[in-house]
């Protein structure tokens, strides 16, 4: 019986997917690409009325005025998708990065993408190779989360994206962490336990926010039972957005972050 089971597990095929496919993949997340060869200024002006975060927005810069795209604030509510300058992205290249490279503007009157600082992502394999015998500990924290950003986080540890092959574990106390990964918006009564989390962990530690609400307070950002994102009470080194993330976003934010120098005496 055993025997058999054993068997039939060799013979079947591997469903592990392949890094290279996951990385910088963002589909099932909802967020927003914006085609600027299409976006005119009535647009520009109609999404940021559509958009119920302000992760859209009219911004003055050098006497134009820019549409100002925060992908720390959206949702992925879809509504700015009825447009046709925007459509829902398969891909994104802003997961794991600092809170400025959320942000991308466009100049509707010129038709092009202005101030844009994110990466196209490096190939794969650099990845797998500075991540090759070393090992990270990852200490969850929910600092206020509706549990969305959570389900797609434990999606991480399934035998279809098994973070576990790059040496990266989920630990249970902060103690034996090397990451803080922290979601929802920060609410009052757990500000002091995310900072008390916070200051368990050894340095050198990183901190992602993760989600729109740790990014920037989500749906969650102006309740009064709400000290704010994740950055208002502890030292955030990466961002990871979406509404929730998806467990391909979540990845490949992780490993960009550990691309990353850590700061002296973190
Ligand atoms: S998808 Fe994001 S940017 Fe678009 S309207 Fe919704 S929250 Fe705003
Ligand atoms: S970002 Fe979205 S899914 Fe994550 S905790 Fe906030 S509301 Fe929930």
């Amino acid at each position: 019986m055993i025997l058999d089971v054993i068997q039939r597990s060799l013979q079947s095929p591997n469903r592990l997917v392949p890094v290279e496919s996951l990385l910088g993949r963002a589909d099932g997340g909802r967020m927003p690409h914006v085609d600027v060869s299409l976006l005119t200024a009535e647009m520009a002006e109609t999404a940021c009325r559509l958009c119920p975060t302000s992760a859209l927005s009219l911004v003055h810069r050098e006497e134009k005025e820019l549409l100002c795209l925060d992908y720390g604030q959206c949702i992925g509510c879809g509504r700015c998708a009825e447009l046709k300058a925007f459509s829902i992205a398969e891909r994104l290249t802003c997961c794991g990065v600092s809170k400025q490279r959320l942000v991308q503007y466009f100049d509707p009157e010129r038709a092009t993408e202005v101030e844009t600082e994110l990466d196209i992502p490096k190939a794969a394999g650099r990845e797998i190779l500075s991540l090759m015998g070393r090992a990270l500990n990852i200490r969850q924290l929910d600092a206020g989360s509706c549990n969305g950003c959570e389900a797609e986080i434990t999606a991480l540890t399934n035998p279809y994206y098994d973070l576990e092959r790059f040496g990266i574990h989920f630990v249970a106390s902060p103690k034996h962490a090397d990451l803080l990964l922290v979601t929802g918006s920060v609410t009052r009564n757990m500000a002091v336990a995310v900072k008390q989390t916070y200051e368990a962990v050894p340095a050198p530690k990183l901190v992602v926010a993760v989600g729109a609400c740790g990014c920037s307070g989500g749906i969650f950002a102006t309740s009064p039972a709400v000290a704010g994102p994740v950055d208002k009470v502890i030292p955030v080194d990466a961002y990871i957005p979406g509404c929730p993330p998806t467990p391909a976003m979540l990845l490949t934010g992780i490993l960009e972050v550990l691309r990353r120098p850590t700061k002296p005496g973190k």
